[in-house]
């Protein structure tokens, strides 16, 4: 569980938001909770996958054995340009990630050094549902305050 020393409160991982940042104070208190996407999922889209493609090699042999290889052909064409267009996107937004992420951390080790601004600016990109969060979570503890 994360501490943070700011509030001298343990914050479950479940009710912070997702970049690690205290839901009370905002200060950066554990590491951010891993977005990715479960392994099952990769395992169904290469299943479709599999099966789509295993059905363009049905589509081909049919094509062909019927006398339409000229067809087989263009849609070969038209499905290997498609194949590669996938690719590049695929390898540019994988590139786009990795510079995104080298620019977060820079930003962040600023603020850390004394600028403050960057961070505040930072979280206000966040989202307004953290921020919403924060505020009903602040009133929460106003009554804890109370009874102590
Ligand atoms: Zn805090």
């Amino acid at each position: 569980m994360p501490w943070c020393e700011e509030c001298s409160k343990f914050w479950n991982p479940n009710s912070m938001p997702p970049d690690g940042t205290c839901p009370s104070c905002g200060r950066v208190i554990g590491e951010p909770p891993s977005q990715s996407v479960p392994w099952h999922f990769w395992l169904l889209v290469i299943g479709v996958v599999v099966y789509l493609g295993w059905r363009c090699v049905q589509l081909f042999q049919w094509l062909v054995g019927s006398g339409h290889a000229a067809i087989a052909a263009i849609l070969g064409v038209i499905t290997a340009a498609l194949v590669c267009w996938l690719a590049v996107w695929w390898l540019r937004s994988r590139r786009d990630n990795a510079t995104e992420h080298h620019a977060g951390t820079g930003a962040r080790g600023v603020s850390a050094a004394g600028g403050g601004a960057v961070g505040a600016v930072d979280r206000g990109a966040g989202d307004g549902g953290a921020g919403d969060g924060a505020s009903d979570r602040g009133a929460g503890d106003g009554g804890a305050g109370d009874r102590d």
